[in-house]
């Protein structure tokens, strides 16, 4: 294992943050990527780094790794550092109020006029063009404040990466995926691996989440070059929900350690014969079918249901009671779906999102991803 140190822009005098990557198997052949807690309050990623971490260490003495594997076992450290009145803020940068996983660069078409007279009729030599054109356009973007900076290094660490597993998790959920939807066929394999109850899909789910700003250039790409030069496309992204914020054990980390292991073997990173993972829980579905419910009013929130429950149109999902005047309102489902994730707190503002319902029909537009 080599460990590397990346710093970040100074954000004040006297600080100095820095991106920690960890360096598995033969470096210069295939790489996969995989990075926890760039929400940094999000501790089920960082638990499956560390299970991770101990097995390719093991894998890598038992001479098995095919491929380069850097991991990121706490991806975010100016997530990591913000407390405030006791509750860690790893979601939203404190300086901008800014999402961390939003606004990722999408180098496309710069890295596209770039590499226009460059590439030629082998598309693995294109690749290795683009790829080159692709960083050099991120490195020519100057950063003007330390998140910016933390954006630009940490897609540079994956802008050549064939594999790109970003580890999140939701509030209250089962395990579930984002993916896109030219990559459907490798995310329904890693939610297989992985048992995950549901796969969800776009092609563009707004605000330039990280998983697709490392997916994305390569259909772009491939279109914007289709008939004068092929463009594979040479990177797998997915953003990985590991259930919710409490959802840290041992047994789950371990388990789903060995779902992503086994992913990577199947990618030709690891030697070992994978076993065929059990059968896909629910064919992947649009995220535009994926129907969130508000808080109309402040007050309580009491469920009527739980993550995992398939539920019908018209079923009550949850009550807000205000304390005060005893106004009870219920929210009920919008569709036929899998209720795969739930708000973890029981009292609401007004317009705080509640629940999720994934159901099978593409009914929404515009962004698709909550703040
Ligand atoms: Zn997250």
């Amino acid at each position: 294992m080599q460990v590397k140190h990346h710093p970040l822009a100074q954000g004040t005098p006297g600080t100095r943050r820095e991106i920690l990557t960890l360096h598995f198997g033969p470096i210069g052949t295939r790489k996969a990527l995989l990075q926890a807690a760039l929400h940094a309050d999000e501790v089920p990623g960082m638990l499956v780094a560390q299970h991770l971490r101990e097995a390719l260490t093991q894998l890598e003495q038992q001479g098995r790794l095919r491929g380069e594997i850097v991991l990121l076992p706490a991806c975010n450290p100016i997530g990591l550092s913000q407390w405030q009145l006791l509750a860690h803020q790893g979601r939203f940068d404190a300086n901008s109020g800014e999402n961390f996983n939003r606004h990722y660069a999408d180098l496309s078409a710069a890295a596209a006029q770039r590499a226009a007279p460059l590439l030629g009729p082998d598309s693995q030599a294109n690749v290795a063009i683009l790829r080159r054109c692709l960083r050099e356009c991120l490195a020519e973007q100057a950063p003007q404040t330390e998140l910016e900076s933390l954006r630009q290094r940490l897609l540079d660490l994956a802008l050549d990466a064939d594999v790109v597993l970003d580890l999140h998790c939701d509030c209250e959920s089962v395990l579930h995926l984002y993916s896109a939807t030219p990559l459907r066929a490798d995310a329904e394999r890693l939610a297989r691996h992985l048992g995950a109850e549901l796969c969800l899909l776009a092609e563009e789910s707004g605000d330039h989440p990280f998983d697709e700003a490392c997916s994305q250039v390569w259909w772009r790409l491939a279109r914007h070059f289709e008939g004068r030069h092929p463009v594979p496309q040479a990177c797998f992204a997915a953003t990985v929900e590991l259930r919710g914020y409490a959802d840290v054990s041992h047994a789950l980390a371990a388990r789903d350690a060995q779902g992503l292991l086994a992913f990577l073997a199947e990618q030709g990173f690891i030697t070992q014969v994978a076993a065929e993972p059990a059968p896909l829980r629910r064919a992947a579905r649009p995220l535009q079918g994926s129907m969130p419910l508000h808080a109309p009013h402040a007050g309580l929130v009491v469920f009527a249901r739980q993550p995992g429950d398939e539920v019908r149109a018209g079923d009550l999902i949850v009550e807000v009671i205000d304390p005060l005047s005893g106004q009870k309102t219920a929210l009920l489902s919008p569709v036929d779906g899998l209720l795969y994730a739930r708000e973890q707190r029981r009292y609401a503002n007004a317009g705080l999102r509640l629940a999720k319902i994934a159901g099978e029909q593409a009914l929404r537009s515009g962004k698709l991803l909550s703040a």
